[in-house]
């Protein structure tokens, strides 16, 4: 098969249930992310069906009862007899870690401390959820990184990898790890789904790992692995930056040592029950009063219940877009496909409608918080579209390929 530079196929397909692209990428390690690297691409089958719809499929046949009794023998493992913080849940307030955090107390009798790696950027409703949260009735830990770090890390990301939301994928997977580490707890429970999006080899490899609950790499480094953060070695940024090692502490990954040394366990709530993200987003409005969206919907999709407490969300999802042609309404309406919320007809036309819309609330706050120029921004965009992705037509940007061509 042929491939881009970035390692994508340059034959654009469409999963055949859902309107997820083979172009998507697969999560990467983000602490050895450099420049040019190749990235693992969404997977299809023979059928043209895309691995996160056959996952679908396959929940559909799990006995959730017995998966539900390999949840609680964990918990019964880990649930502290004096009360004691028992499990980590890591979370922004969203309506994912509202329910998380909500059941395993409630339900599970455990005794959650929850922990928030903050946005880049607050937005207004991001900060009322997270406070809602706190207020139903948890302790939690926040953790702001040090802003220029932050500013400076966003800036790489986008430059190098054009991947801006960089900095806060590395904090929210080594807070959690390092908090846990040092108060002595031994179990995480992350309220996303990790398993609906494994489509790719990289997940699968995990996939592995993970029938034993075993720790992901995309948690740790190895004790001598050299670490990049923004696609930069961290000794070079220090070099050119004039910076501190320890100034970058916040966005490292935990050692494999410390890792082992804690012997952590770190679970996905979804691998062991039915989630929903329709019913969670109900949930969470009714447990917390969470809000959506005040606009009606964000920037670039039709849903107002994703993703909405950074400023920088927008930005990660363009830029998304930009380098694999598809976008944020693409993500929200295949899972929302998989989970019969819609069908593919409705997905196909919400992608026609909304995708690759240029999320312009926040443009401004993000060129400060980068320190770049407009110009330098379009230029950067422009540098990462893929030839076979994208052609220029009287001055303006187009798709070669889009699921809403099929329509034709
Ligand atoms: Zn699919």
């Amino acid at each position: 098969m042929e491939r881009s530079k970035f390692g994508s196929p340059t034959e654009v397909k469409f999963c055949k249930n859902c309107v997820e692209s083979n172009q998507r990428f697969v999560s990467s390690v983000q602490h050895k992310m450099v420049e040019g690297e190749k990235k693992d691409t969404a997977l299809f089958d023979e059928d043209g069906i895309c691995l996160s719809c056959k996952y679908f499929e396959r929940k559909e046949k799990f006995d959730w009862n017995l998966k539900e009794k390999e949840l609680k023998d964990i918990l019964d493992q880990h649930r502290s007899q004096d009360g004691s913080y028992d499990v980590v849940v890591p979370g922004s307030g969203g309506k994912d870690s509202i329910w998380v955090s909500i059941i395993l107390k409630e339900k599970y009798n455990m005794h959650p401390i929850t922990v928030t790696w903050a946005p880049g950027i607050y937005t207004d409703v991001g900060k009322k959820n997270y406070n809602s949260w706190i207020d139903y009735g948890f302790d939690n830990f926040l953790f702001t990184p040090n802003k220029k770090i932050h500013g400076l890390l966003t800036r790489l990301a986008f430059l190098n990898l054009l991947h801006p939301f960089q900095p806060f994928v590395l904090g929210q997977n080594s807070l959690a790890s390092r908090f846990a580490h040092s108060k002595k707890i031994k179990l995480i429970v992350y309220g996303d789904g990790m398993a609906e999006k494994f489509i790719g080899k990289i997940n699968k490899d995990d996939l592995k790992d993970k029938k034993d609950h075993k720790i992901m790499k995309h948690h740790y480094a190895e004790d001598d692995e050299k670490i990049f953060l923004g696609g930069v070695s961290v000794d070079e940024i220090c070099d050119r930056h004039k910076l501190n090692k320890s100034d970058f502490n916040a966005f490292l990954p935990i050692k494999k040592s410390e890792m082992n040394e804690a012997n952590l366990k770190i679970l996905h709530i979804t691998d062991f029950l039915n989630y929903n993200p329709q019913e969670n987003y109900y949930f969470a409005k009714e447990k917390t009063g969470f809000e959506v969206n005040p606009d009606g919907r964000s920037e670039g999709t039709y849903t107002k219940y994703q993703s909405l407490d950074d400023k920088l969300d927008g930005l990660h999802y363009y830029t998304w877009f930009i380098k694999s042609g598809r976008g944020r309404a693409t993500e929200d309406a295949a899972l929302e496909v998989r989970n019969k919320i819609i069908t593919r007809k409705e997905a196909i036309s919400l992608v026609k409608k909304y995708d690759g819309e240029f999320p312009k609330k926040y443009f401004n706050d993000w060129l400060i918080h980068m320190n770049i120029t407009e110009k330098q921004f379009y230029e950067k965009i422009d540098e990462y579209r893929l030839p076979h992705l994208w052609e220029k037509n009287k001055g303006q940007w187009k798709l070669k390929h889009a699921v809403w061509h099929e329509e034709n």
